[in-house]
């Protein structure tokens, strides 16, 4: 948001930027609890208030509470969206707006949008347009043609999607250059609120984000980055200017670098942490990994640019799971990259993935042997997931080449993510997946607890723990 901010104020239109997500997530106001299993409110009570036919105490308080906050009257009224939550938040939101004001103009954008089905976004309506990739040209394009009148043909507005009666449009979408991106512009944003004690970096740490790169590299089998942006790389001359510039306004050397992963072109990184060590000796920073292309040399350059943590995509200790997964690095690679990690003086923090395609119990075994070796250390933290199959991914999208046979939709309410079960052939179908997946899920058990047991123990102490990096 703040990228895109910065985008149209150089451009000359004018903006104010809200960030709810923050609030609403984090400051819940005991109006809606999209966190709470028991929700506050149902399906039904949230179609029909959101179609204008019951009232419903919570999403009035909720959408009231953030509306009246709204700049009033302007042309253009634009929702970056990155999870579901955010959608059905901003669908509310949105039709309050048009609501008060049924001239301005709704549009939905950001990764969610882009990612989605068009179907499953445009059959809620409320939106006037939908933009799927980078949202430069086609925010510039549309503030022009509504509130400047130019004669911009929707046609050409790249990554746009709109509805006339029953025809589509649906144009490619639009990727804005890497190199052209503009620093983040943090105007308007209550920017107090993302300050926290940190243990590495101290009291009141605004950890400023920023990405070096755009899109990733890898094409994990179970991921949909790759459906965002295509890969690109910003020169490293502009980061280390940029970063320059962030710090000196903002009053600080932390930063979240915000790429796929950081060492996606690991010359790029080298050369970056070459810069930083010399002109920015302050800067702290962390970020995500692939552990394919991060050697012992980088990882020491890295922690004298100020690298104090990384999130390392694993995922697994077993070579057909790691193959599976399309994660592209060799079993003694990951154990030599995070033993290095550790002697560096590097936090790590490794996502896990249990329950995969064709999962064995030596894979399960292989897992357990990865945890056993490093649950003492306090530089390393394990995040470990259920695999979910995500729609889109190149094992839902060719699920005979990752030995899946069948795919079927799990019955889950509308505001929860979407969840496939899937067959592998031979006999038992779905049922013998699922007695799989608990059968390995119960040889975890131990080591998921221990692993719990070590965040809370140091979240009691004051140890970094998952949201504290
Ligand atoms: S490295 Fe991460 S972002 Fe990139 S494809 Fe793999 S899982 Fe997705």
């Amino acid at each position: 948001m703040g990228v895109l901010a910065a985008f149209l104020r150089a451009q000359h239109v004018p903006v104010a930027q809200h960030d709810f997500l923050m609030e609403y997530l984090y400051e819940a106001p005991g109006l809606i609890d999209y966190h709470d299993a028991q929700q506050t409110f149902s399906e039904a009570e949230y179609f029909s208030f959101l179609a204008g036919r019951d009232a419903h105490a919570g999403l009035c308080a909720f959408t009231h509470r953030f509306w009246q906050r709204i700049v009033p009257g302007a042309r253009i009224y634009a929702f970056s969206i990155v999870a579901y939550h955010q959608f059905w938040a901003s669908l509310l939101l949105a039709r309050t707006i048009k609501q008060h004001d049924e001239e301005a103009v709704i549009v939905f954008g950001g990764p969610f949008i882009t990612i989605r089905r068009t179907e499953s976004l445009t059959r809620f309506g409320i939106a006037d347009y939908w933009v799927k990739g980078s949202g430069e040209s086609a925010l510039l394009m549309l503030y022009r043609r509504h509130e400047l009148g130019m004669d911009i043909p929707l046609a050409k507005i790249p990554g746009l999607v709109a509805l006339s009666g029953d025809a589509c449009l649906q144009n490619r979408p639009g990727h804005w250059p890497a190199a052209d991106e503009a620093p983040p512009d943090f105007e308007h944003l209550a920017i107090d609120r993302y300050r926290y004690d940190h243990p590495h970096t101290g009291k009141d740490t605004l950890f400023l984000p920023y990405r070096t790169t755009k899109g990733c590299a890898s094409r994990c089998s179970f991921c949909t980055g790759r459906l965002v942006d295509p890969f690109a790389t910003k020169p490293v001359d502009k980061i280390v200017g940029e970063l320059k510039a962030l710090a000196g306004a903002h009053a600080s050397t932390a930063f979240m670098f915000c790429d796929s992963a950081v060492n996606n072109d690991p010359r790029q990184l080298a050369l970056l942490c070459a810069r930083l060590t010399h002109e920015m000796p302050g800067i702290a920073w962390y970020a995500y990994a692939r552990i394919k292309g991060f050697d012992a040399e980088l990882l020491r350059a890295a922690k004298q640019a100020g690298c104090f943590s990384l999130f390392w995509g694993v995922e697994s200790a077993s070579e057909p799971v790691i193959r599976l997964l399309g994660k592209e690095f060799s079993v003694r690679e990951l154990s030599e990259t995070i033993a290095h990690a550790v002697d560096v003086g590097i936090n790590n923090h490794v996502h896990l993935m249990y329950n995969t395609p064709g999962e064995t119990e030596e894979d399960i075994r292989a897992l357990i042997a990865f945890i056993e070796r490093y649950i003492a250390s306090e530089q390393v933290t394990f995040i470990p997931h259920r695999f979910l199959l995500e729609p889109r991914s190149l094992i839902f999208r060719h699920p005979g080449r990752y030995g899946i046979t069948r795919i079927e939709k799990a019955p889950r309410g509308v505001f929860e993510r979407e969840q496939y079960v899937f067959a592998e052939g031979g006999p038992g179908g779905f049922a013998r997946i699922r007695e799989r997946d608990a059968r390995h899920r119960e040889m975890l058990e131990p080591y998921l607890r221990l692993i719990e047991d070590k965040e809370a123990r140091r979240a009691k102490i004051g140890f970094p723990f998952r949201e504290a990096m």
